[in-house]
């Protein structure tokens, strides 16, 4: 059996997730002597039917195995990682909406991140096209006859808009086009304009949907329709008479009344108990008449949205997995799940979320950028977080942060967090989160740069220059060139065998002292030990003297301060002291 495709809408606020979802329900129920649409529980169903009567036949291959498309009801990001297996979304396919006009925005590339990440395929539908000036309605789902209708002008603007489109995802490594151009579905990604609002474009949408699920998708999509049971919880609700229930994505196998099901809870644990309703979603229609908005199901099969009621459910974690009990494996499985999830480093940061999804979002973000986590937690920063984290500074102060998505400071965490110089990170955009912290270790690691070197002899090569002595002896006074590298006041000079000339007293230049003098510039520098015209001549060349401590730092961690013409200086250098 292959089961219908599950897909998530994504994108930034108001660039049109909901009237997108909205418009795909209406229409497939216009479309409803085709099948119409089927209610889930977090997701409506759009049957293959109906696809055909919005795209017309001739649009879609006649050898089509998908039985429809199951679409998330909860557009954004949180159902996307909350509908997880194995640290992988459950989503197959998602769709990107992206405001023409607006271009991209924060939740956009906060997507577009989360989407790569999870190498999940997706299209760009490009949305509110009807806004485009000179726009002229068309009353038909397609795009193609859509843009039949309108004018040279407007069709140049949906080009150059759809082309900084193009753009943007080139930053991220996507290779884009709009979808009629697109040769190679795998390494190209789709941009569809669509209008949500009048459905046109809504049929290449859906046409595209369904293509790339069967051709790209067939494999993941297989599934043993009456194998044991396996899903994600996406919510927990209290439900009046029924207590604590779960809304569950379904995505292999199948459900039974009086199944055994384990889940984990949110203390770690894991939960057992037996199915006791199951519900779907009464059609709209019937809601009106009835009290109670679900219906009783006796079994239930993948991919489908359906409310669970059982005994036990209280402490339940949303976006943990759900399987049926068949064997003593469970135990193990949903162990696994949690530890990679929950997996820490021994040093790092502490990280807080509002939900197992973005906790896995976030940990895989950073972690690709080499980022560590020492604790992980869902809910808001306290005050032993920030205690933690301060104990990091003396690791390493990069580690020394809480980073808080989308969750509050607690009230007990605000005199710990002015006592301490703990950095706290705080957002609703995951993205933004890992972008500050990335800026963060950047500015500790600028600061402890700006210290080291301080503290550091740098190499350097310096020239005595001709006619420029001033004094000869005690202390000798004269003038050089930096050739190479740096120069700092207490630093000490050998000649070309490594043999000690003096220390640099001071330097100044113009009767100015300087901190450091750097290549290409000339100063005066005065020293205690050598005579000029003895142990110091015209025309010299001196070098800084590096010691094989400052000579490790500088060729290992902070490797950064010297240039390769320095690097080769200091090779130099540490090959005359070292005869
Ligand atoms: P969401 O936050 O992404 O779910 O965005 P909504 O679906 O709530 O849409 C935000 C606003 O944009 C609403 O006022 C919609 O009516 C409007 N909107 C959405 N799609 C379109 C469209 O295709 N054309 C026009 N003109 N407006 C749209």
């Amino acid at each position: 059996m292959i089961r219908q495709p599950i897909i998530c809408v994504m994108g930034h606020v108001d660039h049109g997730k909901t009237t997108l979802l909205d418009k795909i329900r209406n229409t497939t129920i216009t479309a409803k002597e085709a099948g119409g649409i089927t209610q889930h529980i977090g997701a409506s169903e759009v049957p293959l039917d109906a696809i055909k009567k919005i795209c017309g036949s001739n649009m879609l291959s006649s050898d089509l195995k998908i039985p429809g498309l199951l679409f998330i009801d909860t557009p954004g990001h949180e159902a996307f990682t909350n509908l997880r297996r194995r640290g992988d979304s459950v989503a197959d396919l998602a769709i990107l909406v992206v405001d023409i006009m607006q271009g991209f925005q924060p939740q956009t590339v906060e997507a577009i991140e989360i989407l790569k990440e999870y190498k999940t395929p997706f299209i760009i539908a490009a949305n509110k096209v009807d806004l485009i000036s000179g726009w002229r309605k068309s009353n038909s789902d397609s795009i193609k006859v859509a843009l039949k209708q309108q004018q040279k002008m407007t069709l140049d603007i949906l080009e150059t808009k759809i082309f900084e489109l193009i753009g943007r995802l080139s930053e991220y490594g996507f290779s884009s086009d709009i979808y009629s151009n697109v040769q190679n579905f795998q390494k190209e990604l789709a941009i569809v304009p669509i209008s949500a609002k009048t459905g046109e474009g809504l049929a290449e949408l859906l046409m595209l949907a369904v293509g790339l699920s069967q051709k790209f998708l067939e494999m993941k999509l297989n599934i043993e329709i009456d194998g044991p049971g396996r899903g994600s919880i996406i919510e927990k609700k209290e439900l009046k008479g029924m207590g604590t229930t779960i809304d569950v994505i379904l995505y292999n196998g199948s459900l039974k009344l009086n199944d055994q099901i384990a889940f984990a809870n949110l203390d770690g644990t894991i939960g057992v108990t037996k199915v006791k309703a199951l519900l779907k979603p009464k059609p709209l229609h019937e809601i009106v008449e009835s009290a109670s908005k679900f219906y009783n199901v006796d079994y239930v099969s993948a991919a489908s949205g359906i409310k669970i009621s059982a005994i036990g459910l209280e402490d339940a974690m949303p976006g943990s997995p759900v399987i049926q009990v068949t064997d003593k494996d469970y135990e193990k499985e949903i162990k696994s799940e949690l530890n990679d999830v929950f997996k820490t480093d021994p040093v790092g940061v502490v990280l807080k979320a509002d939900s197992i999804g973005s906790l896995e979002a976030i940990s895989k973000l950073l972690s690709s950028f080499g980022a560590k986590i020492s604790k992980k937690g869902i809910g808001g920063i306290t005050k032993r977080d920030i205690i933690d984290a301060f104990s990091m500074n003396a690791t390493d102060p990069i580690y020394s942060a809480v980073l808080a998505f989308n969750v509050p400071m607690e009230d007990d965490a605000g005199a710990a967090v002015s006592l301490s110089s703990t950095k706290i990170i705080q957002s609703n955009i995951i993205y933004k989160l890992v972008d500050d912290y990335k800026a963060y270790v950047e500015s500790v690691r600028r600061n402890k740069l700006v210290e080291v070197e301080k503290r550091l002899v740098l190499p350097a090569e310096i020239e005595v220059l001709s006619n420029s002595c001033f004094r000869a002896s005690h202390p000798a006074i004269f003038g050089v060139e930096v050739l190479i590298g740096t120069i700092k006041p207490g630093i000490q000079m050998v000649n070309e065998n490594g043999e000690f000339v003096g220390k640099l007293k001071g330097i100044q230049n113009e009767g100015t002292p300087l901190e450091k003098v750097r290549k290409g510039e000339t100063a005066a520098v005065s020293m205690d030990e050598p005579t000029f015209g003895r142990q110091v001549k015209e025309g010299q060349k001196l070098y800084s003297r590096v010691s094989e401590y400052d000579a490790k730092v500088l060729m290992g961690e902070f490797a950064d301060l010297i240039n390769e013409e320095e690097k080769k200086l200091l090779e130099k250098i540490l090959s005359i002291t070292r005869k």
